[in-house]
């Protein structure tokens, strides 16, 4: 694995590597500072949003190799917003720079109606990207709906470099069209039509909690290579009487069989995961990862976990491959008793290991009160700290956490959301 330096090194420098790189191919000489300034806005952010199509990949290589697949979508979304505001201010400079010649010369820079299809593709070119993005940020819609608005953005992405064929420039762009499309079909066959998913079956669904389903999957070919702690991208197919709704979506590996069968767990979050709930076995499913490394590489010393609801799956996933080396304890937080998933397992296996203090807590609806929850800052000193679950919980814990002087570095979390 990368040491961590590196593995946050990585995606900043390589969309710096395609920020730059068309920047200087297209470097305007003997230009007035603001016509200069509009041509090298555009290249950048066309540049940029290449790195961003780059990081919508979901490849297990890729993944390891760019530091995870939570960071790769992180810097996707970001790279994405920085490549929107330069593109957007690509027109208004070049507008600027008209503007002392002549007021009605800016404007016709910047009209759609005045130049041409040349402008005309790149204002509709932005207007998808906006499109697109604001979906990004509108975490709340079904994934179904967001998936399609979302990809307004890959259409922006197409018309942007019809703008510039429009413009007569067809070195470097026809072969960036051609990588664009490479990436954009790449996506698509390879991840959301699921080519680079292993088939598997439903063997059983046991439901574990209030709106928890536990479902093992057996393989139908060669099984995916996983560690306890990482998780899966899944779709589940309809067949034996169930409809499924065909999307993937990530899920935490809660075992893993000598044999390769994988167990998840699935708590009704949303349209799909509810539907999950009554799945039956013999359904057909695709699997694709594993991902992340979450709970890789942990040191010898003391562990501190911290689990919110579902968040709990890595931790079981690692206690049930098998006692642990190091003290560790686990914070078990859950909105009530009928909805903790494997509490009572985790109970019986705290009992077996001596290493092993589980601490569980029904906090109801508010959020928990984490100043009592969290061991003193004595307690804390020397301690490796895992935290997984809900976005708000996993920032609240690591706030806490640095509080009592706990430092970034020793603070690993995953996030149960990201898109
Ligand atoms: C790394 C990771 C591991 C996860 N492991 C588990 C697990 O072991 N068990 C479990 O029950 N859930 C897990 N989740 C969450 C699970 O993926 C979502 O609950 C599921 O995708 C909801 O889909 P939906 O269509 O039912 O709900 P929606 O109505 O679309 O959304 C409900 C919630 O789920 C989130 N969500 C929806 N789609 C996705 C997606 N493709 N990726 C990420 N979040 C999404 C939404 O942002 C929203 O917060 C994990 C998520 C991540 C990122």
């Amino acid at each position: 694995m990368l040491s961590p330096a590196r593995n946050r090194l990585t995606i900043p420098l390589l969309l710096l590597a395609s920020t730059a790189a068309p920047v200087f191919w297209a470097l305007p000489e003997d230009l007035p500072p603001l016509r200069s300034l509009g041509i090298i806005l555009g290249w950048a952010g066309c540049g940029m949003l290449f790195g961003s199509l780059l990081l919508m990949l979901r490849e297990t290589w890729l993944s390891h190799w760019l530091g995870g697949l939570a960071a790769m979508y992180r810097w996707h979304h970001r790279a994405g917003v920085i490549a929107y505001v330069v593109l957007l201010a690509h027109p208004l400079a070049l507008a600027a720079d008209a503007l002392p010649a002549s007021p009605a010369l800016a404007w016709q820079t910047l009209s759609p109606f005045a130049n041409g299809w040349a402008v005309r593709l790149g204002w509709l070119s932005l207007l998808l990207l906006m499109f697109g993005l604001a979906a990004t940020f509108a975490s709340r819609i079904p994934y179904r709906i967001w998936r399609w608005l979302h990809a307004a953005l890959g259409i922006g992405v197409v018309l942007g470099l019809g703008h510039l064929l429009q413009l007569g420039i067809d070195e470097p762009v026809l072969p960036l069209l051609a990588l664009a499309v490479l990436l954009l079909g790449w996506r698509f066959i390879r991840d959301d039509a699921g080519l680079a998913a292993r088939p598997y079956i439903v063997r059983s669904a046991t439901p574990i909690a209030d709106g928890v389903v536990e479902i093992s999957l057996r393989p139908l070919a060669q099984p995916i290579a996983a560690d306890a702690g990482q998780f899966v991208v899944v779709a589940f197919h309809s067949g034996a009487g169930f409809r499924g709704c065909g999307q993937f979506h990530p899920f935490t590996i809660s075992s893993i069989a000598g044999d390769g069968e994988i167990r998840i767990g699935v708590k009704a979050l949303g349209d799909c995961t509810r539907h999950l709930q009554s799945i039956a076995t013999g359904v057909p499913a695709r699997v694709h990862g594993a991902f992340g490394h979450f709970l890789a590489g942990r040191p010898t010393t003391a562990q501190l976990w911290l689990a919110g609801g579902i968040g709990v799956t890595p931790f079981v996933a690692l206690l049930r491959g098998g006692p642990l080396h190091q003290p560790t304890t686990l914070i078990y937080l859950y909105r009530s008793e009928t909805d903790a998933a494997y509490l009572h397992e985790l109970q019986t296996l705290a009992a077996a290991d001596r290493l092993l203090s589980l601490q569980a807590y029904a906090t109801g609806e508010e959020p928990p009160e984490l100043a009592s929850l969290l061991p003193a800052s004595h307690d804390l000193s020397n301690r490796e700290c895992h935290v997984c679950g809900p976005p708000a919980m996993v920032a609240a814990v690591r706030k806490a956490l640095c509080q009592r002087g706990i430092t970034t570095r020793h603070i690993h979390f995953e996030n149960f959301d990201f898109r």
